[in-house]
């Protein structure tokens, strides 16, 4: 059997994935079976942040796992310590974390103690979290429904009750009732379409929702960890949220996500929980990929990678989108938007769909000026093509 067909026969098929063979990478170049070299624009979907086999954080990993990969939630974990104090100074905010696994366990995390607040806070029970109808919260049976995509709701039900869908961030304020505990957004839509909301009105929004006693949760599963230049999109749109989620970017690749709140008394004993989340494996590199990123001139990168897209804009008519390293063109249908990925791919210079119309570039933070250089060529190349 060769490798294809072993994955159609034994992999349930719910990734239309491409038949290539990656075999190692470094920085944002990947190499298949044959050698072949590939720009890659995707960073795993936001989440190599550090890019292909860094050299700090391979190391990082194999001398903790000599050590000790995993003890349970039971022990003092000393990286764990470490890295929630790393992510509550660099955030900023004066909170305290809990350590999930991945982006939708963390929102799960998040909806959890909105919840929880809503029942010990006030004399009503208060358990309703509006979203909006563009947002990805992830696949969770919760999450999905916390996602305001109808689409995504065809089958599974029933699920939990308490989620309401605005349209836009305008709609959000009519949509408060007495049994409203919640706003859970994403500062810039990524699936969605790489949709950046307004910064005035997030700040506006925010505001209100204080003087309300509601609580904002930003999901900053994929526009955390420096991904907008900022460490987070929250420190971007100078906004003061109670609860924050992250995930994507966080572990480099090892899987690790967190919710961050200021209500640090929310939980009790028992009330939450996690038999991986936080290990010292998956700490220990998250440690080890903030302590690579802080060091970085994320400025200059952006830059670089922001006038390529401009003129690529530009000379192609189409509309580029987005904020630091999580940008987006929109094309001016999907079969167009379907055409590029294609030809991207063919190009070898790997890329993202988003939304209906969106191409979506996510690349390793770390990226070199000559591997932005030499990607761009090959998407120009792709879009030319057409
Ligand atoms: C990817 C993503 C998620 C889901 O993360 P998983 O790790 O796949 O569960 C949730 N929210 C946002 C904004 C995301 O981009």
């Amino acid at each position: 059997m060769d490798l294809k067909e072993l994955d159609l026969s034994y992999i349930l098929h719910t990734y239309n994935r491409k038949y290539v063979n990656f075999k190692y990478g470094k920085g944002a170049t990947l190499f298949d079976e044959e050698g072949k070299d590939f720009i890659d624009f995707t960073s795993g979907i936001g989440v190599v942040s550090v890019g292909h086999g860094n050299e700090r954080l391979a190391k990082a990993i194999c001398d903790q796992a000599k050590k000790i990969i995993h003890i349970s939630n039971l022990f003092l974990i000393e990286s764990q310590a470490y890295l929630a104090k790393e992510l509550v100074e660099l955030s900023g905010y004066d909170m305290r974390v809990f350590f999930a696994n991945s982006g939708a366990e963390a929102n799960e995390g998040a909806i959890k103690i909105a919840r929880k607040y809503g029942e010990v806070d006030g004399e009503v029970k208060r358990y309703k979290i509006i979203t909006l109808k563009n947002s990805f919260h992830g696949r969770t049976i919760t999450a999905l429904k916390a996602t305001g995509q109808e689409a995504m709701h065809n089958y599974f039900g029933p699920f939990p009750d308490g989620f309401v869908y605005a349209e836009n961030i305008d709609e959000i304020l009519k949509l408060i009732d007495e049994k409203t505990v919640a706003v859970m957004i994403e500062l810039i839509q990524g699936e969605g379409g790489v949709e950046p909301l307004e910064i005035k009105k997030v700040q506006s929004l925010s505001q209100e929702l204080k003087k309300r006693d509601i609580l904002l949760i930003v999901d900053e599963v994929q526009t955390g960890i420096y991904r907008t230049g900022e460490f987070l999109a929250s420190n971007l749109y100078q906004i003061e949220p109670e609860i924050i989620t992250l995930a994507k970017g966080l572990g480099g690749g090892v899987p690790i996500g967190a919710v961050m709140t200021s209500l640090k008394d929310i939980f009790s004993f028992g009330d939450h929980g996690s038999t991986f989340g936080g290990n010292y494996l998956s700490t220990r590199a998250a440690l080890e990929v903030l302590d690579i990123l802080k060091e970085e001139d994320l400025k200059e990168r952006i830059a670089i990678f922001s006038s390529y897209l401009q003129q690529i804009a530009k000379n192609n008519d189409l509309k580029e989108v987005g904020i630091g390293l999580m940008r987006g063109l929109r094309t001016k249908d999907s079969s167009t938007q379907e055409k590029i990925l294609e030809n991207a791919f063919n190009n070898r210079v790997l890329v993202l769909k988003a939304g209906r119309n969106t191409i979506r570039f996510l690349p390793p933070l770390t990226i070199s000026p000559e591997e932005i250089k030499e990607g761009m060529e090959r998407f120009k190349k792709a879009l030319n093509k057409r």
